[in-house]
């Protein structure tokens, strides 16, 4: 016999908090309250399994169920002394919905099942209190009719409104039994009306009804709607729990409340919660009265506290706050009922909590010794940890909103509007704060981006330029606000009704998407201590190292602040749009010959290795990996007449000759084109000129007695034969350097594995390479074939409809991407054993795809500097995950 049904309370507990899956999480928990001595109403559930069931067989229940549920009952109405559908002494029962995960869309719960003409009769005796008994069974009704019987609510509404109006009466509580029995007549009337049928009058009618409505919720469609979303199966089903009802409507002395055994929003270890005096239910949360406190000591002068109010089921509440942190180790949210001065609990599970009440409760609560320091990593959410680093708005002061674009990249940003890239520059270069607002932005607008507070885009997604640029440098964005207008001619950007002009000043939140008029006050995070001290226990616990991706000094004393452990990847590029170099940049883009690429390039030489002996400085002894040019070329060229007539009088050439030139450069698939290492297969002395430059810094840093680890990487290989020639190039060039310096100096030279071909052929180009990075920006790119400056226009589609599980752009396809990646891992280590691996894409930093990497045996993931401490925790959370799956399987070491 399959047991259906599971008992709790009055010393009989068949399930336990390890019973979810089949109790549902409500369920389980009421057990488990229940076998640690708490004060649980007796009752039973109905396991997922009849759901399920139920759906696999044509909507029937299981042929023993009743029989099950008919004993449950019975040992209730035992434990209670009260007799369900009894004349005289009613037992009343509540019903309610418990899928394993709470979910929304699930049928809501009927309370006071059990009434009807008689019984309320028998109620009202018993207790002595008819208006209690009669409030009770319009309660039911009214739950009953809407939630099983499908009669819209407002109708019920309106006839209570109406009672009131002819009464006088203003709250529910001032209404009598005959008014609530006139009430109950009418709602009798109204179901009878809309369902066509008089409304059910036996118990188990009522009982079979409100079970049935509870599976029948599983199927409905918002709830299927819920699971699609949040990837529930179907499969799981929902739980019904049948309970013995307690009173919280009988009088002064009873109530009912919710509470969290510590401040949800800060952490801070108090009572926090709410109550209402001669209530039920939801009451408290349905806004029908203003709920009081619990704590004399947070009350305000005009509020009750329950402490003050009834000190008796107080006491009982601290005691239970006590006990259920001890017992479940976290922090709990609580919904309890006061009958007669006793307490009563209605159900517990694990709060939840903002990021920074996380963070707190998980280090105080390790500290305290109920939780150890593992546990303590593991409760924080690493995502979460963005919204601790940035500063915010504040959410006391009132703010005009102007529109709403993607929360590109968090915090929040002050300043006067700017519509060009210099401009920004220039204004900021006077101390200026400024938005950078932008249809969207393009590698030119990197300097700009740069001075600028925040950024502002039009158009483009979550993975444009702007959104990735502004994550990696730490900057606000709102991007593809697509209600704004922005008319670079007039300089203004308009928006329902709003006009700013260039100066006038507005406020980002990056967080929200969110852009308002005017300047908004704003928080600065207060890195606490328990900040730093998750983070070491965090950073005592994982295997793999972080670094940043980090191009400009600035970055990297970023990065370092956030401990990082080296630079991942030092893009040279954005080094050459600075403006006093650009010209030479562009010199050697335009020269005819390998000549005039040189003289450019000596021009070059100097500033790169300023740029690099300043990175080295700031990073030592730390590693720095640094990426010989990568772009296609005719990224850097201008595009006004009077920049190209510079330019042109630079070489000595003329116009004409220019615009030929920028024909040819021009691509019809530039991120498939001339770039990454096939520029320096073509133009050898554009390697050859970083590689000095990043030795010869290397040198006068050493001369300091400053180490130095310069890691040179070669981007965009696909084949072996690519690396083989320009690591010979590198090598040649920094021993030639060394030799003229008569300087030691170790330094690597690696790759970017960044193309699928790169990735099945790892074991040869590994030959060549003393580490690989996965590029998985491009690697995504190339490997689904998906261009991510054109994906936004139909990827939140394709993620909408589950073609893909998520953004790939933003968390790494591990179907995809991730089977070349552990390929290349294979065949690379294979080739070479030790092979040094991390990654520098913009999956570095996001947590599901840090995971992935360690399960991949990487050294080191790098990421943008504000992310470093996400990868660190999420690195550890990896190693803490591991350690439990090898515990958890039966035999460790079995081969794969
Ligand atoms: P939800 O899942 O929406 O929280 P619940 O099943 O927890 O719904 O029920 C909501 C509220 O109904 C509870 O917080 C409690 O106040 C009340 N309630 C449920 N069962 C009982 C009961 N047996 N006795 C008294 N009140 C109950
Ligand atoms: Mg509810
Ligand atoms: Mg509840």
């Amino acid at each position: 016999m399959i047991k259906w049904v599971y008992s709790f309370g009055a010393d009989q507990n068949e399930g336990s908090t390890g019973m979810r899956n089949l109790l549902g999480g409500k369920g389980a928990n009421l057990a488990e309250m229940a076998s640690i001595g708490l004060p649980v109403p007796p009752g039973f559930t109905i396991t997922t399994e009849v759901c399920t069931a139920f759906y696999d067989n044509q909507q029937r229940y299981p042929d023993d169920l009743t029989a099950q549920v008919n004993d449950a009952l019975a040992r209730v109405e035992r434990a209670v002394g009260l007799r369900f559908g009894d004349r005289a002494n009613p037992l009343l029962v509540s019903v309610r919905s418990g899928a394993r995960v709470s979910m929304p869309g699930m049928m809501d719960t009927v309370l006071n099942l059990g009434l009807n003409d008689d019984t309320v009769e028998g109620l009202a005796a018993a207790a002595g209190d008819p208006r209690f008994a009669w409030d009770s069974y319009r309660r039911f009704i009214q739950m009953y009719g809407s939630v099983v019987l499908d009669v819209d609510h407002h109708l019920f509404e309106e006839v209570i409104d109406q009672i009131k109006l002819e009464t006088g009466a203003i709250e529910d509580t001032s209404l009598s039994a005959d008014d609530w029995r006139h009430v109950v007549a009418e709602y009798k009337a109204l179901v009878a009306e809309k369902t066509g049928k008089p409304f059910p009058a036996d118990p188990h009618e009522q009982l079979w009804g409100a079970i049935g409505a509870v599976f029948g919720s599983w199927e409905n469609q918002r709830a299927i709607t819920y699971r699609r979303l949040h990837d529930i199966p179907a499969a799981w089903g929902t739980a019904v729990n049948v309970q013995a009802m307690v009173f919280g409507n009988m009088g002064e002395n009873c109530a009912t409340g919710v509470c969290f055994t510590r401040d949800p929003s800060t952490g801070e270890n108090m009572f926090y919660g709410e109550y209402l005096v001669n209530a039920q239910g939801e009451d408290v949360v349905a806004g029908i009265r203003t709920p009081q406190p619990l704590s004399k000591s947070v009350a305000k002068p005009d509020e009750i506290p329950l402490e003050t109010a009834m000190p008796a089921a107080y006491a009982q509440l601290l005691a239970v706050r006590e006990t259920l942190e001890q017992h479940y180790k976290d922090m709990q949210d609580i919904e309890f009922t006061v009958q007669s001065n006793k307490l009563y609990m209605l159900q517990t599970r694990n709060g939840k909590r903002t990021a920074a009440a996380s963070l707190r409760m998980a280090v105080e609560m390790a500290n305290d010794g109920l939780i150890d320091r593992a546990e303590a990593v593991r409760r924080v959410n690493p995502s979460s940890l963005d919204q601790l680093l940035h500063p915010m708005l504040d959410p006391a002061v009132p703010r005009t909103a102007l529109a709403r674009g993607l929360p590109a990249s968090p915090g929040a940003a002050t300043g006067t509007v700017v519509f060009s890239a210099d401009e920004a520059e220039s204004r900021a270069a006077k101390g200026e704060a400024v938005i950078l607002v932008r249809i969207e932005t393009s590698p030119e607008d990197i300097h700009g981006m740069h001075a600028a507070r925040g950024i502002l885009t039009t158009r483009g997604g979550m993975t444009s330029h702007a959104a990735v640029v502004a994550r990696g440098m730490g900057r606000p964005c709102v991007a593809g606000a697509g209600e704004i207008r922005v008319d670079y001619m007039a300089q203004t950007l308009s928006t329902g009704g709003h006009t700013i002009q260039v100066g006038e000043v507005i406020t980002l939140d990056g967080a929200t998407g969110e852009v308002f008029a005017g300047s908004v006050p704003m928080i600065e995070p207060a890195l606490s201590g328990d900040f730093g001290t998750l983070m070491e226990w965090a950073d005592g616990c994982r295997r793999m190292g972080v670094r940043a991706n980090a191009d400009t000094p600035m970055d990297a004393e970023t990065a370092r602040k956030f401990g990082a452990e080296g630079i991942g990847l030092c893009r040279t590029e954005h080094m050459f749009f600075d403006p006093e170099r650009i010209s030479a940049v562009r010199q050697m883009i335009m020269a005819p010959d390998e000549r005039g690429r040189r003289d450019a390039l000596a021009l070059l030489l100097p500033f790169q290795r300023e740029d690099f002996r300043r990175l080295f400085t700031i990073m030592a002894p730390l590693p720095v990996t640094i990426r010989l040019l990568d772009p296609p070329l005719h990224e850097f060229l201008p595009h006004a007449d009077s920049e190209l007539a510079e330019i042109a009088q630079a070489l000595g050439t003329d116009m004409e000759t220019l615009h030929r030139r920028m024909a040819e450069l021009a691509e019809a698939n530039p991120m498939l084109g001339h770039r990454g290492c096939r520029l320096a297969i073509t133009f050898p002395e554009i390697y050859e000129t970083q590689t000095r430059a990043i030795i010869e810094a290397a040198v006068i840093v050493r001369r300091d007695n400053i180490d130095v680890r310069p890691e040179i990487m070669i981007p965009l290989v696909g084949a072996a034969a690519e690396l083989a020639r320009l690591r010979d190039l590198v090598v040649r060039t920094a021993d030639a350097v060394l030799k003229e310096a008569a300087a030691t100096i170790p330094y690597t030279v690696g790759t970017m594995i960044e193309l699928p071909r790169a990735c099945v052929t790892a074991d040869k180009i590994a030959a060549h390479a003393d580490f690989f990075s996965f590029g998985t920006n491009d690697l995504t790119q190339t490997t689904l074939g998906l261009s991510r400056d054109d994906a936004a226009k139909f990827l939140g589609e394709y993620v909408r409809l589950g073609i893909y599980p998520s953004d790939p752009f933003v968390t790494l396809d591990q179907e995809g991407v991730g089977a070349l990646i552990q390929q290349a891992v294979r065949l690379g280590r294979q080739a070479k054993p030790g092979l040094k691996i991390g990654i520098c894409g913009e999956h570095g930093g996001d947590p599901s795809s840090v995971g992935f990497c360690h399960t991949q045996g990487f050294d080191y993931v790098s990421c943008s500097p504000f992310r470093v401490p996400i990868a660190r925790l999420a690195a550890a959370q990896a190693v803490l995950r591991e350690i439990r799956a090898k515990a958890a399987a039966p035999q460790p070491e079995v081969a794969r």
